[in-house]
């Protein structure tokens, strides 16, 4: 596990002293899990499907809609499809369906007083590899696929658009985005493994987190064509 360093966004000290369940801070994200979430997994509270990776040198949007370059990975709940939301919130009851064995920082957050949440955000995060086997053959596909088209190397590609070769680094971009489509559905056919879980072990899709880097993606046939967000 290593220690989380994603900057907490300052949200408005609002003019309450309790919760009135509105809800408003489970449908701005789901959590970041830390070392003592690990437990959700081990007792069934929590499985691989429900959460996803954030990688290192991955760009995120904060809440206050500023960027975010994150230095180490982290584990998160996902939303519901396309919303913020996080997937446990059930909006007709405005409460949480895992309310009693709800992560860390749901447990530390009081909106209307954020040292909590931010003593909890300063602990050790999860890592994909706190949460797999270490004999797991996966650990190496992890590896590899970081190798192949880690965040770093897409970082660097993407500056290169304005060098000398544009046209190199577009085919460099190209390379990564590929390896990483076609990673996927390989391993889902040829090893069996849970298209839910592919988030977990090798995070989005760059193909959409690639938004973040101002490029957009349109899938052409068998390939892809690149275009300015
Ligand atoms: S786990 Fe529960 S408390 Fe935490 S963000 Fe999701 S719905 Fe809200």
């Amino acid at each position: 596990m290593i220690k989380c360093n994603y900057t907490l966004p300052e949200v408005g000290e609002v003019s309450r002293t309790h919760c009135i369940r509105c809800g408003t801070c489970c449908t701005k994200g789901g959590p970041t899990l830390h070392d003592e979430d690990a437990v959700l997994f081990s007792n069934g509270v929590l499985n691989k499907a429900d959460v996803y990776t954030l990688r290192k040198g991955e760009v995120v949007r904060n809440i206050d809609d500023t960027l975010t370059v994150i230095e180490q990975e982290m584990i998160k709940i996902k939303g519901q499809g396309e919303s913020w939301s996080c997937m446990f919130y059930d909006d007709d009851e405005n409460a949480c369906k895992i309310y009693q064995n709800r992560p860390a920082e749901c447990r530390a957050l009081q909106c209307w007083a954020l040292k909590g949440l931010k003593e909890v955000m300063a602990r050790l995060c999860l890592q994909r590899k706190d949460l797999i086997n270490p004999g797991d053959g996966v650990l190496r596909i992890i590896e590899a696929h970081e190798e192949k088209c880690g965040y770093a190397m897409l970082d660097l590609a993407v500056r290169r658009l304005e060098g000398a070769d544009p046209e190199k680094a577009v085919e460099d971009i190209l390379d990564l985005l590929r390896y990483d489509d076609h990673l996927r559905p390989f391993l889902a056919e040829k090893l069996k493994m849970d298209p839910d879980v592919m988030d977990f072990f090798f995070g989005r899709p760059l193909k959409t987190t690639i938004r973040m880097h101002g490029l957009c993606v349109k899938e052409e046939g068998d390939g892809f064509l690149l275009t300015k967000a």
